[in-house]
């Protein structure tokens, strides 16, 4: 029996395609909800506080603002089912918080907020990327930050709260913003100078690259060839799993061939039910 092909793509969608089809199966087509992490809420708290920082003027984006900006995102916590579902005692909470703090205060290392001028936080961006086979599919996804740079140019910046990649895996990290760029140019008709993925945990270090017309078309052959894998492997309902250090932090180890699961019968246990999904499989912030 064929399945249902995902009505859209997302940068981490491809990622985890990439990674793994049958976790890309799992979230994206089956919906299985996945169990949030501590590191997963964290980076998204303090996503959350820098966003709020950058929204304020220039001028007034200063430590303690950063400070006031992670209280007010961590008092929204309180409604947070995923924050619930963690369960954390009173000792991991202060941890939680800590790390948290940590990470912000981090931020100031690597960059002078007073000196970028956001055009976008937290932009959704979405355009429809015509494939091969006549068919089309809507390419969507966030930008933590666009702005422009001293000489009025497009940078597309993502925050990462884990760290760092050595030197020699950080280019292919970059496919994500690669992606945003080329949303980009698709949505406002203007390439991006600039990408970059801003880590904050270990040592501070900001990745980036330039986008050209080489790698924008490579960006679009890729997308394009991920999506036709995509539509063979719902037809022919043939995901294969692909073991790594990633199933590590794969939440649907139990439904996964490689660990003696079914995968069928994850999409069995979870009829009828509703399945909020993250963006991929792996529990990464
Ligand atoms: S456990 Fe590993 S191989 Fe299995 S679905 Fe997860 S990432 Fe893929």
């Amino acid at each position: 029996m064929s399945l249902d092909l995902p009505t859209s793509l997302s940068p981490s969608k491809v990622s985890t395609f990439t990674d793994c089809a049958l976790s890309f199966r799992f979230s994206a087509i089956d919906k299985i909800p996945q169990p949030p992490t501590v590191a997963t809420v964290k980076g998204t708290l303090v996503h959350a506080a820098l966003e709020r920082l950058l929204a304020l003027d220039p001028a007034d984006r200063t430590i303690d603002a950063a400070v006031s900006c992670l209280a007010d995102a961590s008092s929204e916590l309180d409604t947070d089912p995923e924050w619930a579902e963690l369960a954390l005692n009173a000792d991991e909470q202060a941890v939680f918080f800590r790390d948290a703090d940590v990470l912000v205060h981090k931020y100031f290392d690597i960059e002078d907020p007073t000196s970028i001028e956001p055009i976008g936080l937290e932009l959704h961006v979405e355009h429809q990327l015509q494939v091969k086979s006549g068919s089309s599919v809507t390419l969507r996804g966030i930008i933590d930050r666009l702005e422009r740079d001293a000489n009025g140019q497009l940078v597309v910046s993502d925050y990462k709260t884990g760290k760092a990649p050595a030197e020699g895996y950080q280019q292919s990290r970059l496919t994500g913003v690669h992606i945003y760029a080329y949303l980009c140019e698709q949505i406002y008709g203007e390439r991006p100078s600039k990408v970059q993925l801003i880590y904050l945990g270990g040592t501070p270090t900001i990745v980036e690259t330039t986008p050209t017309e080489q790698s924008t078309r490579q960006i679009e052959r890729k997308v394009t060839s991920i999506w036709s894998a995509i539509e063979t492997a719902c037809e022919r309902n043939d995901f294969r799993p692909k073991k790594s250090k990633l199933c590590s932090w794969c939440s649907y180890q139990q439904w996964c061939p490689e660990f003696g699961g079914n995968p069928d019968d994850a999409r069995k246990a979870f009829e009828g039910v509703e399945r909020p999904v993250r963006p991929n499989g792996f529990s990464q912030a």
